[in-house]
C-alpha cells in the first residue's frame, strides 16, 4: 500500500469525485477526514464501507467557504490524527446562469465555496504541513476553468483562480517538502454530469475524442499518483483526466 501511515482530508469527500478520493486513498493505506456540508447518512455510509475492509475514516463535517467553521474543523480533524499529510480539496458547487441574468449572491456563491474553500482549508493546514516538511495538496479544479462555458462564467472563473493558486502555492511551497498540484477533471458521471439534459450530454459527448464520460474513480487514480512516491517530483501541475475534451 503507497499511502501507509499518511493521514489525508477530503473535501466534499462524501458524495461524488471526492467520495472515489476517498476510497481510493483509504485503499492505499491512508487514513482519511471525510469533509462534507450536511448529508450525514452519505458520509457515514462511505465511512461504514471503509471500515468494512480495514481502513481507517472519520467525519469532518464543516462548511469550507467559511473560515471559522473550517478552523473548528481543522481543530478536530488535527486532535483526531495528530498531523495531516494530505488535503485534497475537492468540494465545488454549480449554480449556471448567463452571466446577463448573474445576480451577485449567485457569483459569491461558487466563488466563496469552490475558491474561498480551497483558501480557507490550505490555511487552517499549511502551517502544520511546514512544521513536519511534508504536504501533498491536490485542488480538483475543472476543464472549464481552461476553456470557459456557456452560463458557468462563476464556475469558470472560481476553477482557473484555483489553478493559478496551486501554481503560487508550489512555488511558495516548495522548498517546504509540501507539493501542491490540481486535477482537471473533463466531464466526469456524477450527479453534476446527470443532471444535464440527454440533448446537451449527446452534444457533448461528440466533442470528447474518447466518446464517453469519465469515472470517478479515473480522477480518483489521479490523485493517488500525485500523493504517492511516484509522484513526488510533480508539482505546480494541473493534470488532465478530460478523454481529450482539451489538449
Ligand atoms: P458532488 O457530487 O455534487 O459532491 C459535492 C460534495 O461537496 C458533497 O460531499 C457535498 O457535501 C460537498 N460540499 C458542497 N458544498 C460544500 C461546502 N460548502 N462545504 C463542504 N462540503 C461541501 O460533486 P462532484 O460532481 O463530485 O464534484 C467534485 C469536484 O469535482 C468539484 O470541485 C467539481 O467542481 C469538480 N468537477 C466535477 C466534474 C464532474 O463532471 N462532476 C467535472 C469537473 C470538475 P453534502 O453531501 O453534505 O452536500
Amino acid at each position: 500500500m503507497k499511502l501507509e501511515g499518511r493521514t489525508a482530508l477530503v473535501t466534499g469527500g462524501s458524495r461524488g469525485i471526492g467520495r472515489a478520493i476517498s476510497m481510493a486513498l483509504a485503499q492505499e493505506g491512508a487514513e482519511v477526514a471525510i469533509n462534507y456540508l450536511s448529508n450525514s447518512r452519505a458520509a457515514e455510509e462511505l465511512q461504514a464501507e471503509i471500515q468494512a475492509f480495514g481502513g481507517r475514516a472519520i467525519l469532518a463535517p464543516a462548511d469550507i467557504s467559511d473560515f471559522p467553521d473550517t478552523y473548528r474543523m481543522a481543530q478536530q480533524v488535527l486532535e483526531e490524527f495528530g498531523h495531516l499529510d494530505i488535503l485534497v480539496n475537492n468540494a465545488g458547487v454549480t449554480s449556471d446562469k448567463t452571466f446577463v441574468n448573474m445576480d451577485h449572491a449567485t457569483w459569491r456563491k461558487v466563488l466563496s465555496i469552490n475558491l474561498d474553500g480551497v483558501f480557507n482549508c490550505t490555511k487552517v493546514f499549511v502551517d502544520g504541513m511546514v512544521e513536519q516538511n511534508y504536504g501533498r495538496v491536490v485542488n480538483i479544479t475543472s476543464v472549464i476553468g481552461q476553456i470557459g462555458n456557456f452560463g458557468q462564467a462563476n464556475y469558470a472563473a472560481s476553477k482557473a483562480g484555483v489553478a493559478a493558486m496551486t501554481k503560487s502555492l508550489a512555488k511558495e511551497l516548495a522548498g517546504k517538502g509540501i507539493n501542491v498540484n490540481s486535477v482537471a477533471p473533463g466531464f466526469i458521471e456524477t450527479e453534476m454530469v446527470t443532471a444535464i439534459p440527454e440533448r446537451v450530454q449527446e452534444r457533448l459527448l461528440n466533442q470528447i475524442p474518447l466518446r464517453r464520460f469519465g469515472k470517478a474513480e479515473e480522477v480518483a487514480q489521479m490523485v493517488v499518483y500525485l500523493c504517492a512516491p511516484e509522484g513526488d517530483y510533480v508539482t505546480g501541475a494541473e493534470l488532465e483526466v478530460n478523454g481529450g475534451l482539451f489538449m
